[in-house]
């Protein structure tokens, strides 16, 4: 049991020592799944905690308070511009607030270590610096805004599959160069006020257990003051999880602590002094966060919520394209000259249907709905015909007709009913729900006992044409598909291996049924759930092959002035709970985009996925952008990129690799429960270098619409001593005719021993701005660290007293300056 710092404690000491045990070990637990118990007797309100990170969903799921989604966090570290992403964050914590919500369990600080990565999305880099960079200036923004900010997973929840057993095994300069830097950041700088546990073991201790990273690392060593959470359900044990460093046990009511922890305290094994601690910590977030003596919460408090949510849409906006990174624009067709776009073809699955945002528990219900189609034709005006054009399917279900396009039997409202029944047929729920994706990310409700309860969706459903749909039911547990109420189709479907699945990539049920376009039917669902967290999902989709609908979308194409094929993941492609298993893109999007590009030189694809896919067709398109899973803005902002209205601002912060063997790790699958970090510190670019790899696209590529050229880079000094910073100037000109931005990257080469090193690696960045013809100077500051390497012998951080190489330039593949510096 390590101290808290003894200088935050302030009073809490003294209120701790007013509590019973067992009111302390009550507070230790979550009341819910969201909330922690408050204690009136020392003036302690319940505090609310609410995911993250994209958004801030609130304290559940409401279509009448939704959230402002962001850009998904590899979006935000895409622009590398640590003062715009805490502006925002900043604005996400006022809405947290003006939610009521005290802790917003984000930011994710892991590292991309596979692109297959299913919560990769949810990460910021495959590089540390870059991660704990943007890491310390969102918690910043969010703790700026009166809202504690929770650093997760820690540490090595890098992968999905198996993620709640797997035995990470890394060794300690591993861990301590790669993994943990992030995490050690939002502590040393940004005074990060919670820090999660993960799920999986790191060298054969489990996260919530790890005496060894939680109380000897991150509390002794790094003077964390703040409360350690664990992840949802992820504490296993009583005594070891309460004595290695764990403060609070999420969710609740039950878990294993409780009476089980006060027997411990009781019978010795865990001493008091440990439990007070935990409850010290708790009472020091809570004076932070405004929970202590009816302080009111800090700035933001009671904000009204506007309907975009509070984050402002200008701002919201520029991000967004500053996370666009334009990846090639060979023959400088963007930005487009909209009065010589008379005809546009908006075509793929994601031009008809945008993935904003990732699954899992990031997921929130946007204040904004994206209609690409609507943003590109407000932008390009009345004089230009935009046509959409579904390219081909990838979803994994059968695709939820549009929101409007069903309706509610009982009231006539759009959308779909839901009625649920519990196990002797009573009915606990029965009210319109205007979508026919269902989720209850907090449970069903609680008269409903499983097994025997029965939820039932059903909508009116008006076909457009004639012919052949598909009816999808999808769920977990049995479900019967009924059709103007004769059952068509009865089954039941497993429950995946993590929970989270269920809700993300429901297993369906599927039958075909023709219709006839006008004549009305009634489309029913009955549903007998095996699990609580579960999502109901309706699918109707007109049954059309891919031949058909990639033929048609090349032949818009050819009769169109430009092409945009907007491809990527599809719903439930990426998520937490389970990895992807190919980086390919899903269904025969490769084969639409070679198809259009046939068809029309002018196409430009855009590419809405979270994490690297492969690009076969790169080089036979005339532009391609990486828009990541934008968020809200996704289609006011690529409107802005492709008129030139903004720069596409974003760099890579992973690496694209041209093959999926390229990747310096791929399939992250624990063997007999272990996980071998065996690439070490050899993970996304330092990889490539090493092997000697071309990536299709490198870490830190990114193009805008002007030029660069990089005059000069000048070290404050030619040699400095161990420990010190050491400051860089590097001038760069705007070579082009329009303003633009840059972001300079500096990458250190070190004295190389044993080929297990990475040749360089990113040891400072700095946007910069410059008009058509303007020099400008920026000032970079490569830290000491840069310069040390962790020595597990001593136990430390060692100076390397070498000569090193800087190099400058705009991608860790093109650096065109490079200046020695000693270290004495
Ligand atoms: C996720 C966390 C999340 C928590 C609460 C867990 O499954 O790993 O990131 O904050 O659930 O939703």
């Amino acid at each position: 049991m390590s101290g808290v710092a003894t200088g935050v404690r302030g009073d809490e000491s003294g209120l701790v020592a007013r509590l019973t045990l067992e009111q302390k070990v009550r507070l230790l637990t979550g009341a819910d799944s969201w909330a922690l118990h408050g204690e009136s007797s020392v003036g302690l309100r319940p505090i609310m905690m609410s995911d993250g990170p994209a958004g801030v969903r609130g304290t559940h799921f409401d279509r009448a308070n939704p959230s402002t989604l962001l850009p998904c966090p590899v979006a935000l570290a895409a622009t590398w511009d640590e003062e715009l992403v805490q502006r925002i964050t900043s604005e996400l914590g006022r809405e947290a607030r003006a939610k009521g919500v005290d802790v917003l369990l984000g930011p994710t600080v892991n590292i991309v270590r596979t692109p297959l990565s299913g919560r990769g999305f949810e990460c910021f880099s495959e590089d540390p610096l870059l991660t704990a960079r943007i890491a310390v200036a969102y918690v910043r923004g969010v703790q700026d805004a009166g809202v504690a900010a929770t650093a997760k997973h820690y540490v090595a929840n890098d992968s999905e599959t198996d993620r709640r057993t797997y035995d990470a095994r890394i060794t300690e300069t591993v861990l301590r160069e790669l993994y943990l830097p992030p995490f050690e950041a939002c502590v040393a700088e940004a005074d990060v006020f919670l820090v999660m546990a993960a799920y999986n073991s790191v060298n054969g201790a489990t996260m919530t257990a790890n005496a060894t990273l939680l109380n000897d690392l991150l509390k002794s060593e790094w003077g964390f003051a703040g409360v350690v959470v664990s992840d949802w359900s992820a504490t296993t044990s009583t005594v070891p999880s309460a004595l290695a460093g764990l403060d609070i046990v999420m969710p609740g009511p039950k878990g294993p602590w409780g009476d089980k922890l006060v027997a411990a305290v009781r019978s010795g094994a865990v001493p008091e002094s440990a439990v007070d601690d935990k409850v010290a910590r708790l009472l020091v977030l809570a004076r932070r966060i405004g929970g202590l003596n009816g302080a009111p919460g800090a700035n933001g408090a009671g904000a009204a919520l506007t309907p975009h949510g509070l984050v402002d849409p200008v701002l919201l906006r520029e991000v967004t394209t500053r996370s666009f990174v334009m990846l090639s624009n060979d023959r400088g067709l963007l930005p487009l000259r909209a009065a010589k776009v008379r005809k546009l073809a908006l075509i793929g699955p994601n031009a008809v249907d945008p993935q904003t945002q990732g699954g899992g528990s990031v997921r929130v219900l946007p204040a904004v709905q994206t209609d690409l189609a609507k943003s590109l034709a407000k932008s390009l005006g009345a004089a230009t015909n935009v046509s959409v054009h579904q390219g081909c399917l990838t979803s994994f279900t059968v695709a939820a007709p549009a929101e409007g396009t069903l309706v509610d039997p009982v009231s006539g409202k759009p959308g779909v009913r839901i009625e649920i029944r519990d196990d002797e047929g009573q009915v606990v729920h029965d009210a319109p729900f205007p979508s026919s994706v269902a989720t209850w990310w907090d449970g069903l409700p609680d008269a409903v006992h499983l097994p025997g309860s029965e939820v039932t969706m059903r909508a009116r459903y008006r076909p457009a044409v004639d012919g052949r749909h598909l009816v999808g039911a999808a769920g977990v547990g049995r479900l019967r598909i009924s059709v103007d109420g004769s059952p068509v189709a009865e089954a039941a479907t497993d429950l995946p291996h993590d929970i989270v699945e269920a809700l993300s990539r429901p297993p369906e049920v599927r039958v075909p049924v023709e219709l006839q376009a006008g004549h009305e039917v009634e489309v029913r669902i009955d549903y007998r759930p095996e699990a609580r967290f579960v999502t109901l999902r309706l699918g109707i989709a007109l049954l059309t092959e891919d031949d058909a609908l990639i033929e048609e979308a090349a032949r818009a194409a050819a009769e169109s002035d430009v092409a945009v094929v907007v491809v990527g993941s599809a719903e439930g492609t990426e998520s937490e709970g389970y990895d992807r298993d190919s980086l390919a893109l899903p269904g025969r999007q490769d084969e639409l985009v070679s198809r259009v590009a046939a068809a029309n030189p002018s196409t430009i694809v855009v590419v809405n996925s979270g994490m690297a896919v492969l690009m076969p067709w790169a080089g036979q398109v005339a532009a391609v952008i990486q828009a990541w899973l934008p968020g809200q803005a996704f289609g006011d902002a690529l409107a802005d990129v492709l008129l030139g209205v903004m720069e596409p601002g974003g760099r890579l912060p992973i690496s694209l690799p041209r093959t999926e063997a390229d990747s310096p790790v791929l399939l992250a699958h624990p063997e007999a429960g272990k996980l071998v970090y065996a690439e070490g510190l050899l993970v996304g670019y330092r990889g490539f270098d090493r092997a000697g790899t071309e990536p299709l696209f490198a870490f830190g590529h990114g193009l805008g619409y002007t030029e660069w050229s990089y005059e000069s880079v000048t070290p404050a000094s030619a040699a400095i001593g161990a420990a010190e910073d050491l400051d860089v100037t590097v001038s760069v000109r705007n070579t082009g005719t329009r303003t633009g931005r840059e972001i300079v990257q500096l990458y250190l080469q070190g004295p190389d021993d044993d080929g297990r090193r990475p040749l360089r690696v990113l040891a400072a960045f700095a946007p910069v701005s410059a008009d058509a013809g303007e020099e400008v100077a920026v000032r970079l500051t490569v830290p000491a660290r840069a310069f040390m390497r962790f020595d597990e012998g001593r136990h430390d951080w060692v100076s390397q007293r070498a000569a090193y190489t800087l190099r400058v330039g705009r991608s860790s593949r093109d650096l065109t300056l490079s200046a020695h510096v000693d270290v004495r």
